[in-house]
């Protein structure tokens, strides 16, 4: 019983620094993209089909700034690099729905236990397009 209460208050605290490091790191990604300039502060949003201050709403999401889409892409056997891959997320605004994606907590715990393959199509946005990927990869 105290053992668990003890258990339960570690993993408490456990989250409390994950959720304050995760923000001090966000923090930093948007002082980062701001310390571009306007150019860039307006370019690389739209690349993605977004507006800047979108862009930066969605810098306030948990693990902003991290890259879900490469290491989801990774995790159900797509190569995020290869050409067709790319043209794909471009046009299918793949990462802007990565960016403003509402489970962003619960993939980068699936990511973090190595078995996001097995659950993403219960929650992940992008699941279809990855299920085309993943039938182009076999087309191919
Ligand atoms: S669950 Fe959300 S954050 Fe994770 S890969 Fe899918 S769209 Fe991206």
């Amino acid at each position: 019983m105290a053992n668990n209460l003890v258990n339960a208050t570690l993993e408490a605290c456990r989250s409390v620094i994950a959720g304050l490091k995760d923000r001090r790191r966000s923090k930093t990604a948007r002082r980062e993209f701001w310390a571009l300039g306007p150019e860039e502060c307006t370019g690389l949003p739209n690349d993605i089909g977004m507006s800047t201050g979108e862009f930066d709403d969605a810098m306030h999401m948990p693990h902003a700034s991290q890259d879900f889409l490469t290491l989801a892409m990774l995790s159900v056997g797509i190569d995020p690099d290869s050409f067709h891959t790319l043209e794909f997320v471009r046009d299918g605004f793949m990462s802007r729905t990565c960016i403003t994606c509402p489970h962003r907590r619960r993939c980068h715990s699936h990511l973090e236990a190595f078995d996001f393959e097995s659950h993403y199509r219960d929650f992940c946005p992008n699941r279809d397009n990855f299920s085309k990927l993943l039938a182009k990869r076999y087309d191919a």
